[in-house]
């Protein structure tokens, strides 16, 4: 059975910064698991490291916090055990797009069917506000002190060419609009990545709720078409006016609709009864 928001919180509070955006981002996650009907016992919620991937202590369903970076091989592991529980990522911008770079670019063009959401405050908060793979160019922080010089990874363009099915961005700042995308995205049978602008109030103090409110407008307000591939790489390009919402929606067979091994029913279900493991245990003894 779905569970409230309510039923979803823990006792334990959230030790973020006040004013972060990821208290914001947690409450439109449980809102979104309501509604989108997500039994807590059939949902895991994966992370990596930072100051985002905390996270999963704070929701009651199965969660679990890994390495830095490493949140996409254990989620996609286990999709692969259990294709029926619904598998949902948190991570942050130096996680997912700096160190676990890779595991995401091949895990958008697997299409295992999960939802990927990115805490993306353009720095690095838990290690005390260095410049991250998203930081703006210019960008001036303990790292780079004379200002960034790296251009910084565009994460909807990325979504859009690496084969991901959905892709999305919401804003910390309007929680029922983040809320709606989520459930989108958890609804969407395929990878969903969405990236949310999540302001962090104690070290970047560039990219703040009032520099969102003002740059940001709606895709659903202009008519936007998500299954216009062109069109949503044209907007995920324009760096003046900053779109949120759905980018991009399309259908396409997923790993586990596609693998032989899988489309019999989750592994877990698999008849094991006459499988002998005692010789392959053997060099655990
Ligand atoms: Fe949030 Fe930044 Fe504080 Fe981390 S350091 S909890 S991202 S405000």
């Amino acid at each position: 059975m779905a569970a409230t928001t309510k039923e979803l919180t823990t006792a334990l509070k959230p030790d973020w910064c006040p004013g972060c955006g990821d208290f914001a981002i947690l409450n439109g996650l449980k809102a979104a698991v309501s509604e989108a009907g997500l039994e807590p016992h059939n949902t895991l919620v994966v992370s990596g490291i930072g100051c985002s991937s905390k996270l999963p202590h704070w929701i009651k369903c199965y969660g679990f916090h890994t390495l830095h970076g490493r949140s996409l091989p254990v989620a996609q592991g286990a999709r692969m055990a259990n294709h029926e529980m619904n598998i949902i990522v948190i991570s942050g911008d130096g996680d997912g797009y700096g160190i676990g770079m890779g595991h995401l670019m091949h895990a958008m063009r697997r299409n295992m069917r999960m939802s990927v959401i990115v805490h993306n405050n353009q720095t690095y908060g838990l290690t005390t506000g260095q410049t991250s793979p998203t930081s703006d160019l210019g960008y001036k922080s303990k790292s780079t002190p004379m200002g960034n010089v790296e251009v910084p990874v565009n994460p909807m363009a990325l979504g859009i060419v690496g084969g991901a099915t959905f892709v999305a961005r919401a804003f910390a700042g309007d929680v029922k609009h983040m809320k709606m995308v989520f459930a989108r995205a958890f609804k969407h049978n395929g990878f969903a990545l969405v990236d949310v602008y999540q302001p962090c109030v104690t070290f970047n103090k560039v990219n703040t709720y009032d520099f969102f409110r003002e740059k940001t407008y709606k895709l659903e307000d202009e008519a936007h078409n998500p299954a216009d591939r062109a069109a949503a790489m044209v907007r995920a390009m324009d760096h003046e006016r900053l779109a949120i919402g759905v980018f991009y929606e399309e259908a396409r067979p997923t790993y586990e609709g596609m693998h032989p091994a899988l489309v019999a029913g989750p592994l877990v279900r698999h008849d094991i009864s006459n499988v002998d493991l005692t010789k392959a245990l053997e060099d655990f003894y």
